[in-house]
């Protein structure tokens, strides 16, 4: 999808105009760059399935965008809209997105030209295990090589219909559930990987507000209680985030934009309620506690501290910038903001919190799901039990040693050993603030000699510093 003007660039571009405003600033030959800069390869898939008495034809793409670490991650999307254009795109964020987390995987992305609303249950999973059955006949699903995991569209039911197509035409393999991620827990998904995007999203909004000199930089007073939030997208992403931080941080959901509109209380919007609301009635337009607004787009450009798009990229284009009101915009979204809009943006002093780091808690509890799986065994499973003893002696010994009761109050907490969904939790969040901590330290050290420089440059440098090291680590 292109941006809201018709001059602007694809998404491809886009991002490629981003990437290359990282590499001005790099000392990195031209070759090099634009090997990391094209994608690898895509591969377009035309397929039929019988359904409805005819036969149907769908189109389908996987591009591989880097693979100088394998396997190579990304989501698969079902929408109408998908195109090679915006799976190329999307592919080369996940390659700066693993790079930038510390996630040992090239990029990739694939898409499915298909309304998921459009069809039934059984057929969508006749249409989703052929099209695996394509990509897997070609190792472009594959635990080494190359693996998918939920993004828009699709979710725990689609990745447990590829686990299970590949696992039925590769019967012998041990590591067969490493194919995918996201996958249900009784298929072997991981406790946190449905909340994982959403809960990034609420930790890097909290590692920014940790930073005095980044509020200042946003105009922002300190505390997260009571900022005003409004969300694009009420899906899994924008759910999520949203929920957490009501919840949680104790922030004020003042919109939510949805497919059909918008719903606003300044007031703040229950999330829980409203999704409820959405899930039985399919959208926002009937809620009762909030007002309704016909022109979604429209309530982007409301008055709010942090906006947070979580639906589809270019939403935020040169046709709307200059009126966008906010003063963080976090990207839980990958490309909600075209590059024409990052440069109005940036001149009139948003920051914003790029989409790959942003949204990265997705693919990190993927890589967490993927260990898993080749490990075969749950996180917490050999340890959590010895831990919970030796909390037991140590409080035994400090009530012997002192003669007082240990504080009641704090002995669960004290002595309970880390299960699976509290080490994907820690895992989680010590990546989100270890990744913010070198985005930002190159951005306040640039600031000084480069008043252009921002948080997305910063993340694109250091994603294409470590790629880079890799490709010539590989002697190229
Ligand atoms: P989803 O399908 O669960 O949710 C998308 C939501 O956006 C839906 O509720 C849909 O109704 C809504 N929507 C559609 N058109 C809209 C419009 N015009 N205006 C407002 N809302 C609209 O998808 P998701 O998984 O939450 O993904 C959302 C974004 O986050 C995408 O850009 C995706 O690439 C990105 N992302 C997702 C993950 C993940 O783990 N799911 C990880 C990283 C990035």
């Amino acid at each position: 999808m292109s941006g809201g003007n018709t001059n602007e660039p694809s998404f491809r571009e886009s991002v490629n105009s981003l990437f290359d405003r990282a590499v001005q600033r790099m000392d990195l030959s031209e070759g090099l760059a634009e090997k990391i800069r094209v994608a690898n390869s895509t591969y377009t898939v035309r397929f039929g399935v019988k359904l409805r008495g005819d036969i149907k034809t769908f189109t389908g793409y996987r591009s591989v965008h880097s693979e100088h670490a394998e396997p190579v991650k990304g989501g698969i999307r079902y929408a109408l809209a998908v195109n090679q254009d915006e799976v190329e795109a999307l592919a080369a964020l996940m390659t700066y997105k693993c790079a930038l987390v510390e996630v040992p995987f090239g990029g990739s992305k694939g898409g499915l030209c298909i309304n998921p609303r459009d069809w039934e249950t059984d057929e969508l999973e006749r249409i989703t295990r052929r099209f695996a059955f394509e990509l897997i006949k070609r190792d472009l699903i594959n635990p080494s090589q190359n693996v998918p995991a939920p993004d828009m569209g699709t979710g725990e039911q689609e990745m447990a219909w590829i686990a299970d197509q590949y696992h039925r035409m590769n019967t012998t393999d041990i590591d067969a559930r490493a194919c995918v991620t996201g996958k249900p827990l009784n298929a072997g998904g991981i406790r946190g990987r449905v909340e994982a995007t959403g809960r990034g999203v609420q930790y890097g909004i909290r590692e920014f507000f940790r930073h005095p000199d980044d509020l200042k930089a946003a105009g922002m007073s300190k505390g997260l209680a009571g900022k005003k939030i409004v969300i694009q997208g009420l899906g899994n992403v924008g759910y999520h985030a949203g929920k957490f931080l009501q919840e949680e941080d104790d922030c004020k959901i003042i919109a939510v934009i949805e497919h059909d509109g918008a719903v606003i209380n300044e007031n703040g919007l229950d999330i829980e309620t409203l999704k409820k609301h959405v899930s039985e009635h399919g959208g926002v337009a009937t809620f009762p506690h909030g007002k309704h607004e016909k022109d979604g787009a429209k309530v982007l450009e409301m008055e709010c501290d942090i906006l947070i798009p979580a639906a589809l990229e270019s939403v935020i284009n040169l046709g709307n910038a200059d009126r966008i009101n906010t003063k963080l915009i976090v990207e839980a979204a990958n490309g909600p903001v075209t590059a024409g809009a990052d440069e109005i943006l940036r001149k009139k002093g948003v920051i914003i919190m790029p989409d790959m780091y942003a949204n990265a808690g997705g693919v990190t509890v993927s890589y967490f799901e993927w260990v898993k799986n080749l490990s075969h065994i749950r996180f917490g499973r050999m340890q959590r039990r010895q831990e919970e003893a030796r909390q037991e002696m140590i409080i035994e010994a400090l009530e012997k040693m002192t003669g007082q009761n240990f504080p009641p109050e704090l002995r669960n907490a004290f002595v309970s050993g880390a299960d699976e969904l509290t080490l994907v939790r820690s895992g989680l969040d010590d990546t989100m603030r270890g990744a913010y901590g070198n985005m930002r330290d190159l951005w306040h050290q640039s600031l000084k000699k480069d008043k252009d420089m921002d948080l997305r440059t910063a993340a694109y440098i250091i994603s294409i510093q470590r790629v880079a090291d890799s490709y010539r680590a590989l002697g190229l």
